[in-house]
């Protein structure tokens, strides 16, 4: 039976974990955090919020993954009714219609759509400009940026294409992501994966193939390659609570601007304390934009999708999150540009941006697979061994 490191225990270090026990490794792995999930953890207390809007794609391979090995758990759909109050924000107003340019772009094809174009100029040239940054900023949804038209046309249609879908891709584990964790935790625990919460690795180990499942950020300090750098975006996140009121907007996706607010107790009532709804919104802000300016902008649209929000308010937070959705791909560049699975060595990375592809956490968990098979095959070869080891205690833990 073969060893492998597993560093990090969000969703990529879990998928590696899982798939390198089930293949009859011998996991490890580190959690610097108290508990596992990273970004997909699901806070504790009256509000059950992700970190920002978290849907699960059900077009993506780690949906299929999930349900083979019943890990998914109960699901929260969304009903007709709510679903018929999702509105988008278009030239100053709410409408419920999508603009005809943004159905046409996403039943487009992909396969002839470029890289090395940005999405609003080649999609400017199907649908005109005005139909184009509606549709780009449609996309923030799944992308998180504040110029989405400035990225590549196929990297941006892609994503236009799978949040538009009908019936929606978007599904929401009842409860929240930490449900679909904890359910993975199980499945490693139960496979002899041994797990070390409060474990934070400050030099990898020499005598393992090792998985770095961290944040790109966190593995360039780790292994210490000051190129594992890609583009990600900063957004103005906010959670509400406000008293329920008839009539709220399910959702509302700002089309003028990118942004995308969201009363997630519509479709999962156990978010939020009897009586309340729970709203959570991610507003993309520029380098130039303050959390203010992401924040302002945030309460121009909830007047306008929740009236009276402002006296109903119980509870808010506000937050900037900063290269932690994932990765964006400029014009000219793709997924396999990205820094690579395979550092040498028997390092791997696993992670949202690393060269996978995918939307969102679909990278990470394609790099996490990718990372635990060439693992496993380095662990049944010699690379791990011929690494030098040069301490006999390999992992340095800061136990916090
Ligand atoms: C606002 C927001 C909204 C999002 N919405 C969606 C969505 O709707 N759908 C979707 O699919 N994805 C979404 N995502 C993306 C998704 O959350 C991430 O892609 C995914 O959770 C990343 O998982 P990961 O395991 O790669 O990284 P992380 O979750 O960051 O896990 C890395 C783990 O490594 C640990 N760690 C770091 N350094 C060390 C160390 N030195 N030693 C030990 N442990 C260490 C960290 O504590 C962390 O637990 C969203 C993200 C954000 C921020």
């Amino acid at each position: 039976m073969h060893r492998i490191t597993v560093v990090g225990g969000g969703f990529a270090g879990l998928t590696a974990a899982i798939t390198a026990a089930e293949a009859g490794a011998k996991v490890t792995l580190y959690e610097a955090h108290h508990t596992l999930g990273g970004r997909a953890r699901t806070a504790e207390g009256p509000y059950r919020t992700n970190e920002g809007p978290h849907a699960l794609y059900s077009g993506g391979p780690h949906w299929t993954w999930l349900t083979q090995r019943d890990l998914i758990g109960p699901l929260a759909p969304v009903p007709l009714l709510e679903g018929s109050r999702l509105r988008l924000h278009l030239d100053g107003a709410l409408r419920r219609v999508p603009p005809l340019a943004l159905l046409k772009l996403g039943r487009r094809k992909p396969e002839h759509t470029p890289v090395d174009t940005d999405f609003l100029t080649w999609a400017t040239a199907h649908v005109g400009e005005a139909g184009a940054r509606a549709a780009a900023n449609y996309t923030a949804v799944a992308l998180f940026h504040h110029d989405p038209g400035s990225l590549s046309a196929a990297f941006v249609h892609e994503r236009l294409r799978r949040a538009a879908k009908l019936p929606p891709e978007a599904h929401y584990p009842r409860g929240g992501w930490a449900n679909v964790i904890d359910r993975m935790a199980a499945r490693a625990w139960n496979l002899g994966v041994r797990m070390e919460t409060l474990a934070r690795v400050d030099t990898l180990p020499t005598d393992t193939p090792v998985i770095v499942a961290t944040s790109l950020d966190a593995a360039r300090r780790l292994i210490g390659d000051p190129s594992l750098t890609w583009d990600s975006g900063r957004t103005t996140l906010i959670d509400l609570a406000v008293r329920t009121r008839r009539g709220d907007a399910f959702a509302v996706s700002d089309l003028d601007a990118p942004g995308w607010i969201e009363r997630f107790t519509a479709q999962d009532r156990t978010l939020a304390p009897h009586g309340q709804q729970l709203i959570q919104g991610q507003i993309p802000i520029s380098p130039a934009e303050s959390k203010a300016d992401g924040v302002a902008r945030a309460e121009r649209l909830l007047d306008l999708g929740f009236p009276g929000w402002r006296e109903r308010a119980v509870w808010r937070r506000e937050s900037v999150a900063h290269g932690r959705t994932g990765a964006v791909d400029r014009p000219g560049t793709t997924w396999r540009d990205r820094p690579a699975v395979d550092r040498g060595d028997g390092v791997y990375l696993a992670g949202d941006q690393v060269a996978a592809p995918g939307v969102l956490s679909e990278v990470s968990f394609n790099s996490a697979i990718t990372a635990a098979t060439l693992a496993l095959a380095a662990g049944r070869g010699s690379t791990p061994a011929a690494r030098p080891s040069t301490s006999t205690t390999p992992i340095d833990l800061n136990h916090a």
